[in-house]
């Protein structure tokens, strides 16, 4: 965002509790506080014109205060909904987005009782503040029940059944006042429940179905009066789609929109903020997205020996082996093609 913001002629200023958070190379004034820190976040509002979050767990009670005295385009509404498993995915059901079958449990008597009506495979969710697959656990039989007690005790959760789904995908959309414009569908991978590999387009996506799912997340928008910024990740099995979660932040499945599309989410997303007229996105070539986590770090250099590789060094200044530390988009490129690649290279997936 701070990259596209530059290109267009404006300055960001960002609020991170890590002096050397990502941001910090590219911002133009870097305030280092917490995320709930009133005082920092009123230092921030008061240097900016506008303000956005790119963050899911911000407040979404501190928020409200701010959105009183600052301007915030996107308003407080689509974080906040998303901030809580159970309101997330009955708020998708009322505004006509299907879900998996799901249970509030917040004990375990609620646990055992949704395991009776799902059966197993099962999987618990906290409903806030998990990512990459934190705070969640598949439950395969009654052995697994153990594994959920210690989140019981601090945690209010779901148990969602587990789709045996044909494939991921997500789309990101950008809502304005005038319309609204989303990137191109493409299919996500994921491994260890981290997302590995975006492949645009998405070769099992058939036409109708994009439409369907463009319509029903357009609409979705509509009906909850979200504008700025939204992913939403479907899961889809035989020709029906299924909400997983969404997120009002750029995503990581969207970072294919860098090279790969005529413009990007971020540009996009800022071209809202600073109420510029959005532009419709198109595909400029087939493109892959690889994650470069912790453990994909011995693999780096042959990784980005790939022809047509353009990789992001996040900065980050902490290595962990499920940690993203970057990506790299390789355009002109199938999800088949670079599966060969990378068996001729050797790099194990
Ligand atoms: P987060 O991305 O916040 O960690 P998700 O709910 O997206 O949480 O779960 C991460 C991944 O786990 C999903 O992308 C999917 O691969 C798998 N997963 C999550 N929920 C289900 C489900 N109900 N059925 C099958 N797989 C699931
Ligand atoms: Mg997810």
């Amino acid at each position: 965002m701070c990259i596209e913001a530059h290109k267009l002629g404006y300055t960001v200023a960002v609020l991170d509790p890590n002096p050397k958070c990502s941001c910090s190379y590219v911002c133009d004034k870097l305030i280092v506080g917490e995320f709930d820190d009133l005082v920092k976040l009123n230092e921030l509002g008061k240097c900016c014109n506008v303000l956005s979050y790119e963050f899911e767990n911000v407040k979404g009670e501190i928020l409200e205060e701010l959105n009183d005295k600052y301007n915030i385009p996107q308003g407080i509404c689509p974080l906040f909904d998303s901030q809580d498993r159970l309101r997330e995915k009955m708020n998708a059901t009322r505004y006509g987005l299907p879900t998996v079958r799901y249970f509030d449990c917040s004990s375990l008597l609620d646990l055992k009782n949704a395991i009776s009506a799902l059966g197993y495979p099962c999987i618990y969710k906290t409903r806030r503040e998990g990512y990459d697959g934190h705070g969640q656990v598949v439950l395969h039989s009654v052995i697994d029940i153990d594994k959920v007690k210690p989140y019981l005790e601090h945690n209010l959760g779901i148990v969602e059944e587990k789709l045996e789904f044909d494939y991921e995908c997500s789309i990101i959309l950008i809502r304005s006042k005038e319309n609204i414009i989303s990137f191109p569908i493409g299919l996500n991978i994921h491994k260890d429940n981290i997302l590995d590999i975006t492949a645009v387009p998405n070769p099992y996506l058939s036409k109708e179905m994009e439409d369907r799912i463009i319509e029903a997340s357009k609409e979705f928008m509509i009906q909850a009066n979200y504008y700025g910024i939204l992913t939403i990740e479907y899961f889809v099995k035989g020709d029906k789609f299924y909400f997983n979660e969404m997120a009002p932040r750029p995503h990581n499945s969207g970072h294919y929109t860098i090279e790969g599309c005529t413009t990007n989410q971020f540009k996009e997303l800022d071209k809202f903020l600073l109420s510029l007229p959005l532009e419709k996105p198109k595909l400029i070539s087939a493109t892959c997205m690889k994650n470069i986590l912790g453990r994909d770090l011995v693999n780096l250099e042959k990784l980005k020996n790939i022809k047509n590789s353009n990789y992001h060094d996040y900065q980050k200044d902490q290595v962990k082996p499920l940690r993203k530390l970057g990506h790299i988009t390789y355009t002109n490129t199938t999800l088949d093609l670079l599966r060969t690649e990378f068996k001729k290279q050797n790099i194990g997936e």
